[in-house]
């Protein structure tokens, strides 16, 4: 059974508390895609000038909320709540939504909220919704309080990279963004992209002289850049560049056209080529030897690849040899997946990085990858290595933004606390993680390097699609913690 609510979240007695259900409710019915954050702004504004909270505003947007401690608590840390107020905007293909004026319609739906057909923003919008209770309730025991709300942390991180330091001030930073109340998170990895391009150089051929071909790699598995890495899945483009490396071997070949891939963050499922070989090469022969060996390669982690070989138009203007020869040797010697764990963290990733576009445009052919990172060190080593390996087969190189990674302090004093908190509140012991992927705690934190934090959230699935969903009852939980941590 599932019910069709209209914002009327926050008087569902079934939900638990109703203030912060409220705040969420409201926050659904304000658009707030990433970029277009000015309604959420408006209400926290709203709400801080009517509770007769001090709140400021930066030249992006980023708000900083001072909620004084209540009687008796006046000594303890400044504890810094933290979350972003955007959202992804994802429909599903037949879902007409306008993500800058149409609302989001919550549904309650066997113990879990989801959306009509698009992410629901539980990601962050349930953290959101908890901030603004917390500053309207009035019987909460405290210390110094601060809440800080960034935007644009689904784009490109912009609020977080822009802060400056003395907009905010805190001993303890708890930031509210991460999935799983299961887990506290300590860390997390920081990132940089890179992108390699070529300019393609082509020659005439007579085209009878030649077969021509597209070879495609379908069927991948795929996943998330950083959080999927450790699954050895295969890359759709390193695929492609060791099967056209095999031809290659028997039958030099003239590359066309090729691409793979859509996102810097995602690891590529599908890729393809078309080529010209002469027409005496037996090249079937060959094409099925190497079939049959990338299917065992990854019969374990992607059983259902599939390399298709077929014939492709004729063309009279091809790539040349070398031309073809450096980018099947550029994707090919480009160091990909993941490099080393954690030595702090078991079974964390802490150094990786992801071959994730390759596409051409403007006569240039462009690489582009990922490099992921608990250590910004360790980041810039696999960065050095990718552009040396790009460099020396002709490639030149660009370098992004880089993000800086949260290093894991295992026993520092407030994930001491947020254990001792936690196990007395649940009477089980929370799991003490790190993410191989980005979140705003690294950014934040290298702006304010004594200050403490971990990351914390109630239990969400598929964020960022239209199957976006967040546990109920993890909701209540994610608040009791919240309070039991402010509560010096
Ligand atoms: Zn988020």
């Amino acid at each position: 059974m599932t019910t069709l609510l209209k914002n009327t979240l926050g008087k569902d007695p079934q939900l638990s508390p109703l203030s912060l259900w409220k705040h969420f409710s409201a926050i659904c019915a304000i658009p707030h895609p990433s970029g277009h954050e000015q309604g959420i702004i408006d209400y926290a504004t709203n709400l801080a000038s009517g509770l007769g909270l001090k709140i400021s505003k930066d030249h992006v947007g980023n708000l900083f909320i001072t909620k004084p401690p209540t009687n008796g608590n006046e000594d303890g840390d400044i504890i810094m709540l933290q979350c972003h107020m955007d959202m992804v905007p994802q429909a599903n293909a037949n879902k007409k939504h306008n993500f800058t004026t149409d609302p989001i319609i919550p549904i309650i739906d066997n113990g879990w909220i989801r959306a009509d057909e698009t992410t629901l923003g539980a990601d962050n919008g349930i953290a959101v919704a908890a901030v603004f209770a917390l500053l309207e309730d009035r019987t909460i025991q405290h210390g110094p309080l601060r809440v800080l709300l960034t935007v644009e942390e689904e784009s490109r991180m912009h609020g977080a990279l822009e802060l400056k330091t003395d907009f905010f001030d805190a001993d303890i930073m708890i930031n509210l963004d991460s999935e799983n109340i299961d887990e506290i998170y300590i860390a997390c990895a920081g990132a940089v992209g890179t992108t390699a391009s070529l300019d393609l150089t082509f020659e005439h051929i007579s085209p009878d002289e030649y077969n021509f071909h597209t070879l495609a790699i379908k069927g991948l598995e795929g996943g998330h850049s950083g959080v999927d890495i450790i699954l050895h899945r295969g890359n759709a483009i390193k695929i492609l560049g060791t099967a056209l490396a095999e031809l290659q071997k028997c039958n030099k070949i003239n590359l066309i056209d090729c691409n793979g891939g859509s996102l810097w963050n995602a690891i590529p499922r599908e890729s393809s080529a078309n080529f010209a070989i002469k027409r005496s090469a037996d090249i079937e022969c060959e094409f099925r030897k190497i079939n049959q060996k990338l299917k065992n390669d990854y019969a374990k982690t992607d059983p259902d690849l599939q390399i298709t070989f077929k014939a492709a138009p004729q063309v009279s203007e091809v790539m040349n040899k070398a031309c073809t020869e450096k980018i099947i040797n550029a994707i090919n010697t480009c160091p990909n997946g993941f490099f080393k764990m954690s030595d702090d963290l078991p079974d964390v990733v802490e150094t990786s990085s992801n071959l994730g576009v390759m596409s051409i445009s403007d006569g240039k052919i462009i690489l582009k990858s990922m490099q992921r990172s608990l250590i910004d060190k360790e980041r810039d080593i696999i960065q050095h290595k990718i552009i040396s390996a790009m460099h020396s087969t002709g490639f030149n190189t660009h370098s992004g933004t880089s993000f800086p990674g949260w290093i894991p302090k295992s026993h520092s004093p407030i994930v001491e606390k947020s254990k001792k908190v936690y196990t007395a509140l649940f009477k089980k012991i929370p799991k003490i993680m790190a993410i191989h992927a980005g979140l705003e705690c690294g950014i934040i934190g290298k702006k304010h390097p004594q200050m403490e934090m971990i990351s914390i959230g109630p239990t969400m699935k598929f964020p960022h699609s239209p199957k976006e969903k967040v546990n109920i009852k993890s909701v209540e939980q994610f608040w009791n913690l919240l309070l039991a941590m402010i509560d010096e």
